[in-house]
């Protein structure tokens, strides 16, 4: 077509970037999340007994965050953050939903609603962990499709048939929608099979498509198919072992889905988002022998072996492979991609998430000024290089721990230097507090006991 004058004007004259935004397509949008896996439980993240080529790929071709972090210390705080782009104090989530425990607050937007508003097809394919009760159901929460299981753990093998009249356990029953169904294989592979079957399901659609798929992997309990046993004879420890071939499983199955987005031609114009929802379980919360070297600390506590994970993002057609180092948590992904499909959060429920993709493409600065973390007895506040961390007396210590680190000559948090610094110490406290007022207090609550946590499955 010959351009005409008011075309070649408005071309000449028109804003790049608003050109940019008016013609990009808006990116199909892939969230995979793995559950409990370690900081160092990858290859690109220095794992060394584990082959995990798929999730090196994710690394390798995409921007891997040397500061990824997660809002939660454990499962459903930060599977909220995702969901909503929000601190999830705000939305009643601050610690992990136990069987029959109020959810994530109905009234809150999620990332899949935002989404199907804005003409994605949106589906689930895993653990929700985000309350089983009606209202929480992942379908009434934006997703139209739904494969997987509401609660927080179950086993990776199929159910043993129960009589017609038994009761369904809604926080373990695999669900099809609303319908209960038996798994066919281990989990990580009918989650890994399900996921590649809807992405084969948009070939030909005019609509871009939002897939979640939250493997339970490497969660406990600690089962792996025989056949990923074999592949690691070499690992004496059984706990670690079964890990690997847990790890594994779930590795092949990325790859399975990533091959399907490329088979599919959707490899230029799909934004994948990798990230574990808290950090390795060491010695409590269901400890898997997953590993967070050399951080301190894992799943269930703030330091940074419990907030801060392998975290990867991957888009062929727009984002420079390579490693972004300033801070960043999961509810930026949340933010980000709702820019990216030109969807305004409804401003009665503000986001702490930052759109990334101008700190991704270029951009000067930090995404945040500061990044804060609450959980049980223990708190934490990240400003640029500076770590303040609080830790309430744990088993056989009589005193809290108050100290302060720069993470960016420290990241195992070993050399406090509090004493060094009393004025960087005073000015933590009183952000953290300040903060904490706003995000966390008087907001509507459940909190499980310690004692339960512990045994969390
Ligand atoms: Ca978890």
């Amino acid at each position: 077509m010959k351009p005409t004058p008011t075309l070649l004007a408005a071309l000449l004259f028109a804003p790049l970037a608003a050109l940019h935004a008016a013609d990009a397509p808006k990116p199909n949008i892939l969230f995979i999340v793995a559950d409990d896996m370690g900081y160092a439980d990858c290859g690109s993240q220095g794992c060394k007994d584990v082959p995990t080529p798929h999730l090196d790929s994710l690394a390798a071709q995409g921007i891997r965050f040397t500061d990824g972090y997660v809002s939660g210390t454990v499962c459903s705080p930060t599977r909220a953050g995702l969901m909503t782009g929000r601190y999830h104090y705000r939305d009643g989530i601050h610690n992990w939903v136990p069987p029959g425990k109020p959810g994530l607050n109905a009234g809150v937007p999620t990332v899949a609603g935002y989404l199907n508003s804005a003409g994605y097809r949106t589906g689930l394919v895993g653990k929700w962990h985000l309350g089983e009760q009606p209202e929480c159901h992942p379908m009434k929460r934006g997703f139209a499709e739904f494969f997987g299981f509401l609660g927080g753990g179950r086993s990776y093998f199929p159910d043993k048939p129960k009589a017609a009249d038994a009761k369904i356990n809604l926080y373990t029953a695999v669900l099809h929608g609303d319908e209960p169904v038996a798994l066919k294989d281990y989990a990580t592979h009918d989650f890994g099979r399900e996921a590649v079957a809807f992405i084969q399901r948009q070939k030909g659609s005019d609509k871009p498509f939002f897939l979640y798929l939250a493997f339970n992997a490497v969660h406990t309990p600690m089962e792996s198919p025989e056949d990923y046993l074999a592949r690691f004879p070499d690992i004496a420890d059984k706990k670690r072992r079964t890990y690997a071939g847990m790890l594994a499983a779930m590795d092949d199955n990325i790859g399975r889905v990533l091959q399907a987005v490329r088979d599919a031609g959707f490899e230029q114009n799909t934004l994948i988002c990798f990230h574990s929802d808290n950090g390795g379980p060491i010695t409590r919360n269901a400890p898997n022998a997953s590993m967070n070297t050399p951080l301190r600390g894992g799943k269930g506590q703030t330091w940074e072996g419990g907030i801060r994970v392998p975290m990867f993002v991957k888009w062929s057609g727009r984002l420079k492979p390579g490693t972004y180092s300033q801070p960043v948590i999961q509810m930026d992904l949340t933010a980000t991609v709702l820019a990216l499909a030109g969807v305004k959060p409804d401003a009665k429920w503000p986001m702490d998430g930052v759109n990334l993709m101008p700190f991704l493409e270029g951009g000067h600065g930090a995404p945040h000024e500061m990044l804060c973390w609450d959980y049980e007895n223990q708190w934490a506040i990240r400003k640029g290089p500076w770590k303040l961390a609080f830790a309430g007396p744990e088993k056989g210590q009589k005193q809290p721990v108050l100290a302060l680190y720069d993470l960016t000559k420290d990241i195992s948090e070993a050399s406090d230097l509090s004493a060094q610094h009393p004025e960087v110490v005073k000015q933590l406290q009183a952000d953290r507090q300040s903060w904490s007022k706003e995000v966390v207090a008087n907001k509507p609550s459940f909190t499980a006991n310690s004692e339960k946590a512990a045994k969390s499955p």
